[in-house]
């Protein structure tokens, strides 16, 4: 349909315009909805009409081809609709329960061929949907550890729980390659977060040449960065200095500065998270907080990772009420008693996040430093 009368051509079209009809129909007047089994939902509309969608697991990051493919499908079910959703989950959506039948059947018998899912179809209700992730080393350039490689790794390890909704309630699982944190970490009921361990190292000679020196000094949160000047072979650069005591290996400075890499195959890797949640459902929304201080990178698989998070996981499986989320649960017994059911153990790490004393009140955030 073409667009006359455009202010501007930045952004994206009016999503109205790609509803499907039935959803246009009754947009805004929705009675109730229900899961039908995993991976079903059913909305039902003032009008009685009935929306039944069928919700498969995506790639964060996907190759024509695969988007085509996808075309394909709601081409072939679906008029041409789809929807994705928050958790890069797709959406097919039918007027009828045979239809969803129809199609749930067709995305589960699409194999690769190695005979692993191509359209695994869940992630509703209470068990593991899909992980909502960033950028990782391909696309960024302040990360601390993969973003896809540890999220196929998990999900790979956790898959039986997207297909099943046997767990106590929704378990959230989040990731973020660095401190930045573009993914949902601080919210999630468990969090994969990337973290640098040493501090930025300072290319005085480039720095020089190409980067703004009040731009790194301002970039640094916790005023660990000052102007200077070194000589080198007899020439005098304008540069930085930064006190590594007071550096937190956020990354900030390389954003503004690219002659201060902080990138270290030793020092990076990840931290883990849980307990946090954005739902206000029976208790208020809640932080993630630290669990797990430092698991080194371990490409391509995370082994040590991928278990740390089943052992929390399944201890939760086991232990907690339903409804219950993970932190809920970890309050409720004690975290103490959560360290000890998931066989983690509790360091100095997972105290105190800040040791400049001027920073001490940030003993509660989700910042930690070793
Ligand atoms: Fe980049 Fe950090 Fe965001 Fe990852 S979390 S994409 S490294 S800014
Ligand atoms: Fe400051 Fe962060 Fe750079 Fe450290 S890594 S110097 S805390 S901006």
């Amino acid at each position: 349909k073409p667009m006359e009368n455009r202010i501007t051509d930045i952004g994206p079209r009016e999503y109205k315009e790609f509803l499907p009809p039935i959803i246009e129909k009754n947009f805004g007047k929705w009675v109730y909805h229900e899961i039908v089994e995993p991976g079903m939902l059913m909305h039902k509309a003032e009008s009685g009409d009935e929306v039944y969608t069928v919700r498969c697991g995506g790639a964060r990051l996907m190759s024509v081809t695969h988007i085509r493919e996808i075309c394909d499908i709601a081409d072939k079910f679906c008029d041409g609709h789809l929807r994705f959703t928050t958790r890069n989950n797709i959406e097919f959506m039918v007027d009828s329960l045979e239809k969803a039948q129809e199609l749930k059947k067709y995305l589960n018998d699409q194999k690769f061929s190695g005979g692993s899912h191509k359209y695994p179809v869940g992630g509703t209700g209470a068990g593991v949907t899909n992980i909502v992730h960033t950028q990782g080393w391909v696309h960024c350039h302040t990360p601390a550890t993969d973003a896809s490689g540890t999220v196929k790794a998990t999900m790979d390890t956790v898959f039986d729980e997207f297909q099943n909704m046997r767990l106590p309630a929704p378990v959230r699982i989040s990731m973020a390659c660095c401190l930045n944190m573009c993914g949902a970490v601080h919210c999630s009921d468990i969090a994969i977060l990337g973290i640098h361990r040493k501090p930025p190292m300072v290319d005085h000679k480039v720095l020089d040449n190409i980067c703004e020196v009040p731009l790194a000094v301002a970039a640094c949160p916790t005023g660990a960065i000052r102007p200077t000047k070194v000589e080198i072979d007899g020439k005098s650069y304008k540069t930085v200095a930064v006190k590594e005591e007071r550096c937190m290996f956020c990354g900030n400075c390389y954003t503004m500065c690219p002659a201060m890499p902080l990138s270290d195959k030793e020092g990076d890797g990840v931290a883990l998270m849980v307990g946090g949640k954005i739902s206000n459902r029976i208790t208020k929304p809640a932080f993630s907080k630290v669990v797990v201080p430092f698991i080194p990178n371990e490409p391509p698989r995370w082994p040590t990772m991928t278990k740390v998070i089943k052992q929390i996981l399944d201890a939760y499986a086991e232990d907690a009420r339903k409804y219950e989320r993970l932190g809920d649960w970890a309050n409720r017994i004690g975290w103490e008693r959560f360290f000890e059911k998931c066989g983690l153990e509790f360091t100095e790490h997972l105290i105190d996040d800040f040791r400049d004393p001027a920073y001490y009140t940030w003993r509660q955030t989700t910042q930690f430093k070793f």
